[in-house]
């Protein structure tokens, strides 16, 4: 593969911002290799400086489940800008998409724009700390919610990837509000909840993790947090920035048919625009400024080229109503051609997968919390993506991470995949 574009590229980025990347997975670091700079893309195609061709299966790390450059999408951001790009003020289209959002997602009785999942989650801590009067929250280790301080402890994703779950930088007063748990492992909950009786604001989860790799919730799990937070007066928040409009319109909520006090949002509401959202229950919504005292706000949040973006996409979710089914058909066919390469060639390896959504582990153990998930071998992985990458294959470059499946990924960019796979994987346990 020719990369020389790339690597001169890269050379003259790491001169000027930190590692090269705007953001840490992008350089390609746990898997050997430097990053390769991308010129464009099309449905389910993404093309390099270099000239090679990828099926893609990042989606921008989750927003393009439409494919990339869909047509619709293209057509209203244009329109958008045309006619200016940021006023500062109210505009239709916010009113529009709110209630849309709570359409398709009706445990959001209201719902205020931010500018990314992180600016979506630390607002919506902040708001559940406000209304319960409490300072500490807990989260699950190995589950990522944005880069927000309270965040960055036991973190997945990126912090995972690189070995820095607590990020320096992170005050311990602030490290001291945030209780870890296990995902899963609802003792784990019940611990915290007894050690700090009255004092814990929230309990925020990705309902299926994707920042430690694609991780679903056990059976009943979900009802027994829901059960416990209403019991404790603990405010649930679903953190469905991946999972929101992937797993069905309503999102995880909907496919497990749970109730959560608050939301978060971003990625695909978004349509490939910077977006996040966070939304729920009205009687603690109606608490944001300037309806209530806990102050946020936002320079360009709403603005018209993202809830241009955010709306055509949402559209279409909404008015396809056999779109969920065919992207399960397609990664389940992913999922089979898998099970029987692993089968036939008695492979130590995994797949998680809900919906379009999934993981190839490299362990022989079920990869059920950030412990199970810890026991891969990552230098299988780093030669699997590899191998992968030099079949026209682009997935995420990182055991910890979800890859997705999107509507403009054809049968044929199935077979080829599963194809890929299949000569990967064996020239990633060959290699040993
Ligand atoms: C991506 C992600 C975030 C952070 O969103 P950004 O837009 O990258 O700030 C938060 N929570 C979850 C579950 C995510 O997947």
């Amino acid at each position: 593969m020719k990369t020389q574009k790339s690597e001169y590229l890269f050379e003259r980025a790491k001169e000027r911002i930190p590692g090269g990347v705007n953001s840490p997975v992008r350089a390609f670091k746990s898997v050997g290799r430097n990053p390769l700079f991308i010129s464009h893309a099309r449905g389910s195609r993404m093309w390099d400086v270099d000239g090679n061709e990828f099926i893609d299966y990042v989606g921008s790390w989750g927003p393009m489940i439409l494919g990339h450059a869909e047509e619709r999408v293209i057509e209203a951001v244009t329109k958008a800008a045309a006619d200016g790009t940021s006023f500062g003020a109210a505009t239709e289209r916010e009113v529009e998409l709110a209630e849309l959002i709570s359409t398709m997602v009706p445990s959001i009785e209201m719902v205020r724009m931010v500018n990314s999942g992180t600016e979506a989650t630390m607002s919506a801590i902040r708001l559940a700390r406000a209304y319960t009067g409490r300072e500490k929250i807990i989260k699950f280790e190995g589950c990522y919610h944005g880069h927000a301080d309270a965040f960055l402890i036991k973190a997945g994703s990126g912090a995972m990837t690189l070995g820095i779950p607590d990020s320096p930088g992170v005050t311990r007063s602030t490290g001291n509000d945030t209780l870890t748990a296990q995902f899963n492992d609802l003792a784990s909950i019940q611990h915290l909840i007894d050690a700090h009786p009255a004092q814990i604001a929230c309990l925020i989860i990705e309902p299926v993790v994707g920042n430690m790799g694609c991780v679903p919730p056990r059976k009943g799990f979900l009802e027994d947090l829901r059960r416990l937070c209403t019991e404790h007066g603990i405010v649930l928040i679903f953190d469905e920035v991946m999972t929101g409009f992937r797993l069905a319109p309503g999102g995880a909520q909907e496919l497990f048919g749970i109730t959560p006090d608050l939301t978060t949002l971003g990625k695909i509401i978004g349509g490939g625009l910077p977006v996040g959202a966070y939304g729920g229950k009205r009687e603690i919504m109606k608490l944001v400024a300037p309806q209530g005292p806990v102050y946020q706000a936002g320079t360009l949040s709403g603005n018209p080229l993202a809830t241009a973006a955010g709306l055509a996409t949402l559209r279409i979710l909404s008015q396809t109503p056999t779109l969920y089914a065919q992207l399960e058909e397609k990664s389940r066919s992913l999922e089979s051609a898998f099970t029987s390469i692993v089968g036939k060639h008695c492979l130590p390896a995994t797949l998680n997968r809900v919906g379009s959504m999934f993981t190839v582990f490299f362990t022989s153990t079920a990869v059920v919390d950030y412990t199970t998930a810890k026991t891969v071998d990552t230098g299988i992985f780093s030669r699997y993506f590899n191998h992968m990458l030099e079949r026209g294959v682009y997935l995420p470059p990182s055991q910890f991470e979800a890859a997705f499946v999107s509507t403009a990924h054809s049968e044929a960019d199935i077979r080829g995949t599963a194809d890929a796979l299949e000569q990967s994987m064996i020239g990633a346990f060959d290699s040993l």
